[in-house]
């Protein structure tokens, strides 16, 4: 709803009144949907690149509206994040894919590692870490099978705050992974600081591959960086052959993509795990 001559003033502030009371309803239903369990978690596998089998999961949330279906989390999130409501929404999604892992496990059906992404305002929580602790322990889940991805732009918005949170959240024993990479302008000097075990190349950086000669380049920089500072990596939005092979011939650890499979409900991802 952006205009710019002066004769579309009126539009604009219209515009924005309804752009502000459609986003009160949205908040408005995100909070009964937190209230009446509306929202739920589907799981991408993640693939190591080598030999096409799932090293992990990311657990991906959806909220499932009685009357408009499922809406996915682009639509909401930034809102959720925007209200604040997004400490609430982050706190059931960890411990419902602390939850959800415990009981794969249980069942001998778990995948090795569950990804869980942190909003930026919820890493700068005050209570994040003992958050993680306290999901960790109600569901009975090592702390090994979980991974925290947040994204390079959160980390960057307070680098020394958040050098700090990673370290504590390090000593509860999860994975980190700093998510997005590419996007947010790392300081390298930080990231060398951060106690990081992976690094996930956004996805609009492997849209371009292999057409683009830039695209390329980057991706094969950013995989020789993670190299040198011994991080792991995800490639997300790995949609081709072509991708894959290029990713493959860089010895970019692992991907995820709709190559593979896309995000899916519970049930669904044991037995794609399965049919593996
Ligand atoms: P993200 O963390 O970068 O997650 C990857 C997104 O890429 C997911 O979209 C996934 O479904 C999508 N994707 C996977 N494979 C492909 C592919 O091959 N091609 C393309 N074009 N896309 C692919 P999704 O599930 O719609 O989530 C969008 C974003 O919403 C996520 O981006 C993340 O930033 C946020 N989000 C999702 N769940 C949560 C959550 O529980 N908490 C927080 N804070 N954010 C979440
Ligand atoms: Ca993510
Ligand atoms: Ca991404
Ligand atoms: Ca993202």
């Amino acid at each position: 709803a952006k205009s710019s001559g002066r004769d579309q003033v009126c539009g604009y502030d219209r515009a924005m009144t309804e752009e502000a009371s459609a986003r009160f309803e949205m908040e408005r239903g995100l909070r009964k949907a937190l209230e009446n369990a509306e929202l739920e978690l589907h799981y991408q596998p993640i693939i190591r690149v080598s030999n096409g089998r799932a090293i992990g999961v990311e657990a991906l949330v959806r909220w499932r509206h009685p009357e408009r279906g499922l809406i996915p989390p682009d639509r909401f999130i930034p809102l959720a994040e925007h209200s604040g409501l997004i400490v609430q929404v982050g706190h059931w999604v960890l411990n419902e894919a602390c939850r959800q892992m415990a009981q794969w496990e249980l069942e001998g059906v778990a995948p090795e590692r569950v990804a869980v992404n942190l909003s930026p305002r919820q890493f700068v929580h005050l209570d994040v870490v003992e958050l993680v602790r306290s999901a960790l322990q109600k569901s009975g889940l090592s702390a090994s099978k979980l991974e925290l991805e947040i994204t390079e732009s959160a980390l960057m918005t307070s680098a020394h705050q958040g050098e700090q949170t990673l370290h504590q959240l390090k000593g509860l024993g999860v994975g980190l992974v700093i998510d997005d990479f590419g996007t947010g302008y790392s300081s390298l000097a930080y990231l060398r600081r951060f106690p990081l075990d992976k690094l996930k190349i956004d996805k609009s950086f492997l849209a371009g591959v292999p057409e683009r000669a830039e695209d390329n380049q980057l991706v094969t920089t950013i995989l020789d960086l993670a190299a040198n500072m011994r991080l792991n990596v995800v490639a997300e939005g790995v949609e081709t052959d072509a991708q894959w092979r290029f990713l493959k011939e860089r010895h970019c650890g692992a991907c995820q993509g709709y190559l593979f499979s896309p995000a899916l409900p519970a049930a669904e991802l044991v037995a794609w795990l399965r049919e593996q």
